[in-house]
């Protein structure tokens, strides 16, 4: 999608590009269109009803995701771009369009959940796709689980929720000397800090929901990618399967998008912050951080992410299992609630019994924290775990 802002900077692009002037009011933003069906031709016989080009019937696109489509393309650095319902509409779309019986996927063993349930229990049992979980922070388990029907390898970078991370480029390399294609879904560094199309990626997947809206306000998902590939997904997974975002929800996330780059600088510098600060303390068991130099994906994550390394860490106490739930029941300014990459800090428990902990690490294992910092001031988060650590008899150094 190019368009006449393709020479400008990031943060100049999340204001303009997709942005226009009303041609009926001459407002200077473009306004929501809340209709489901617009004007037909004076002789529509001949019209495609299943056509995404041009303006029809919403499910099958309208003006707002169009514009919302443009300025994600543009700030993932890709030639097209498709938004849907939500981010495990655009994940289940991309695997719907593209999968058929018999092809085989290998998939990373930290994902989404819904990634896990799609591929490994849905489109493996009900539609024959053979599925492989690797370990794919090293490429090596890749290369290895390579089968001559592997038609798509799909990687969550940094992982949710371990922050475990892959080589991009690596992957795509390996990817596209076996004829397979690579998703990347790139919810957690969002493409302030990240760009898989960039780094050889075929597709960059985006829950819309997380820091691309960024306030915790609407829910939508995009996919990144080569204009052949998206008219297969758009055909297949929007207008057939439906999962079409409202105009009000593209509207709000293309808003939301103005101050990415913004928030972002925020949240990578409370995120690095407050990793930091959790390191140092002595009842912290763990602390899982992509830019701490402490993680095992440090060298791959300074190459392939840049400025920051987004605002989500993982970590552990040295406390029984109902020592976590208090120390969430004291949090004041963080609350406790699912989600990520909104303005507020939000911390989630994920205790010792989900059923994917034999994927994850050992340190894992006993129950931890996802914790997304919100871009609250660096001093009241900090202030504030310390307080809820305090109250729970923790050992808290300065
Ligand atoms: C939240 C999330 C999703 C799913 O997005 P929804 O908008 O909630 O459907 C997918 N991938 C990652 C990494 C996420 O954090």
């Amino acid at each position: 999608m190019p368009n006449e802002f393709d020479a400008t900077g990031f943060a100049t692009r999340a204001v303009h590009v997709g942005n226009g002037t009303d041609k009926d009011s001459g407002a200077i933003k473009r306004p929501i269109t809340m209709a489901n069906s617009y004007a037909l031709p004076y002789d529509p016989t001949d019209m495609n009803w299943s056509s995404a080009d041009g303006n029809l019937y919403t499910r099958n696109g309208g003006t707002n995701q169009k514009y919302l489509q443009e300025r994600i393309a543009s700030l993932e650095g890709g030639e097209d771009c498709v938004v849907l319902a939500s981010g495990v509409a655009a994940l289940s779309g991309l695997f719907f369009a593209l999968l058929n019986q018999g092809d085989h996927v290998i998939f990373s063993s930290v994902t989404y959940i819904a990634v896990y349930r799609l591929l490994h229990e849905l489109l493996n049992n009900k539609f024959g796709v053979e599925t492989t979980i690797v370990d794919t922070s090293d490429p090596a388990n890749v290369e290895a689980a390579l089968r001559p029907n592997t038609k798509l390898i799909h990687i969550e970078t940094p992982g949710n929720p371990t922050l475990t991370v892959s080589d991009i480029a690596a992957i795509a390399d390996i990817a596209h000397r076996h004829g397979a294609l690579l998703s990347v879904d790139n919810t957690f560094a969002s493409p302030y800090n990240q760009r898989p199309v960039e780094l050889g990626a075929d597709f960059s997947v985006e829950s819309l929901t997380k820091y691309i809206n960024g306030h915790g306000d609407a829910m939508g998902g995009a996919i990144v990618g080569k204009k052949a590939h998206l008219d297969q997904i758009r055909a297949a997974s929007q207008v057939n399967l439906g999962g079409t975002i409202s105009p009000f929800n593209a509207w709000l996330i293309m808003r939301g998008s103005v101050t990415l780059p913004l928030r972002m600088r925020q949240h990578n510098e409370n995120a690095l912050a407050t990793a930091r600060w959790l390191e140092k303390q002595p009842c912290v068991s763990f602390v899982a951080y992509p830019g701490l130099e402490s993680h095992p994906g440090h060298a791959v994550a300074v190459r392939q992410m840049s400025p920051g390394y987004g605002g989500v860490l993982s970590f552990g106490l040295k406390a029984d299992h109902d020592t976590h739930n208090r120390f969430v029941s004291y949090l004041k300014i963080v609350t406790s609630a699912v989600s990520l990459g909104h303005d507020e800090s939000l911390i989630v428990f994920l205790g010792e019994n989900d059923e994917r902990q034999y994927l994850y690490p050992v340190e894992f294992h006993n129950g931890f924290f996802r914790f997304s910092v919100g871009i609250e001031d660096i001093g009241d988060i900090l202030g504030d775990l310390k307080q809820a650590l305090i109250q729970c008899g923790l050992e808290v150094l300065e």
